[in-house]
């Protein structure tokens, strides 16, 4: 039985999830962002770029919490002659084939366009039509792969606004899966928007925070740290809680030892991942007020994962990582866990109301 806190953290997950954020064309979800944080901070900024950057209040050290409002997407490359848009990832490809980490076949489709979005499904072709190539070292090419929407040629799938240039996300539903979990895309990174929303509203109306405090959204995260790199340009911060998801070995497939963290067992200090060593001070700080507040804290390293914080790090910001735990990361059904996300709101009130 869900409790009024529980449907207020997955509406929060839900809506902000369902947004659409390619990376490069965050624009939805910042509007969202800037609209919702300017209802409760004293300030609200939109850099060259797109960050947004809002101040809760308080006076001392700036502190930033930090999260990113883009999403894994693919990239329209050339739309055919019968209307279906080829594609190519939001990164450089340095493989020339799809990797194993990114599978969109089947998922629902979403195009956004510079006037709105079109709904199609990412297809390929099925064993019906080709099933002789289905040979014992087959693997897909981008070219396999094929959004449909629906269009019976190029000129009306242009007349929708779709052209090379444009981005596609896979487009499921944000849906509760048994007690507390919640399942979607882009957990990566709106569920760090809605802890940062949460607990930024939780704070607005103390009189109690130990720091000036302020939120920030950024962009493209997710190729290369982009958008962080210029915040310190428009907010001159102290100290930065980034925001991001936490990887997981409890599922069948990874090892336990390389990756001990676990769904439900509270947000996740991370203490270095390939992209830097955070602050090891700020980091177990973190910890000690979670013990001493009773919010259960998993400690980690990470492999294969990067985080806006090392951005910030090269600015001379001191930083940490706090991840949520999310299971199946860049999928369409990232999962989280709805006390996770409360842990996680509960230790960043108490940690802006701690002196460090
Ligand atoms: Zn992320």
């Amino acid at each position: 039985m869900a409790d009024a806190r529980d449907d207020q953290i997955f509406g929060l997950v839900k809506t902000l999830c369902e947004l659409p954020g390619p990376v490069g064309h965050e624009d939805a979800v910042q509007d969202w962002i800037a609209n919702r944080w300017g209802g409760f901070c004293e300030e609200v900024r939109r850099t060259r770029v797109g960050n947004v950057l809002a101040k809760v209040g308080g006076n001392g050290p700036r502190l930033l919490l930090l999260g990113h409002a883009d999403e894994i997407c693919f990239m329209v490359k050339s739309i055919s002659d019968d209307g279906f848009l080829h594609l190519w990832p939001y990164y450089g490809d340095l493989r020339g084939y799809p990797p194993r980490w990114i599978m969109p076949l089947n998922q629902p489709a979403l195009v956004v366009t510079s006037h709105g979005t079109v709904e199609g499904f990412f297809a390929t072709a099925s064993g019906h039509v080709v099933g002789g190539r289905d040979k014992p070292d087959f693997r897909y090419e981008w070219n396999d792969w094929f959004v449909d929407v629906g269009a019976a040629s190029r000129e009306e799938a242009e007349s929708l606004g779709i052209h090379p240039g444009v981005r596609v996300i896979w487009n499921p539903l944000t849906r509760r899966l048994g007690g507390a979990r919640i399942v979607g895309k882009a957990m990566d990174d709106r569920a760090a928007l809605a802890i940062a929303t949460l607990a930024g509203e939780a704070l607005a109306s103390r009189g109690d925070l130990a720091y000036e405090l302020w939120l920030g959204s950024t962009v493209q995260e997710e190729n290369g740290l982009l958008g962080a790199q210029s915040v310190i340009d428009a907010l001159d911060v102290d100290l930065c809680v980034n925001l991001d998801v936490g990887l997981l070995g409890d599922i069948p497939g990874p090892d336990a030892r390389d990756f001990p963290s676990k769904l439900g067992s509270g947000p996740i200090a991370v203490y270095q991942d390939s992209s830097c060593h955070y602050s090891w001070r700020l980091t177990d700080h973190l910890v000690t007020i979670g013990r001493e507040r009773g919010i259960p804290v998993q400690q980690a390293v990470f492999q294969n994962f990067g985080s806006d914080a090392a951005a910030l790090l090269r600015r001379g910001v001191e930083v940490a990582l706090l991840a949520y735990p999310t299971r199946y990361t860049h999928s369409p059904i990232e999962t989280v866990d709805e006390g996770d996300i409360r842990a996680c709101v509960n230790l960043l009130v108490a940690c802006a109301t701690t002196n460090y």
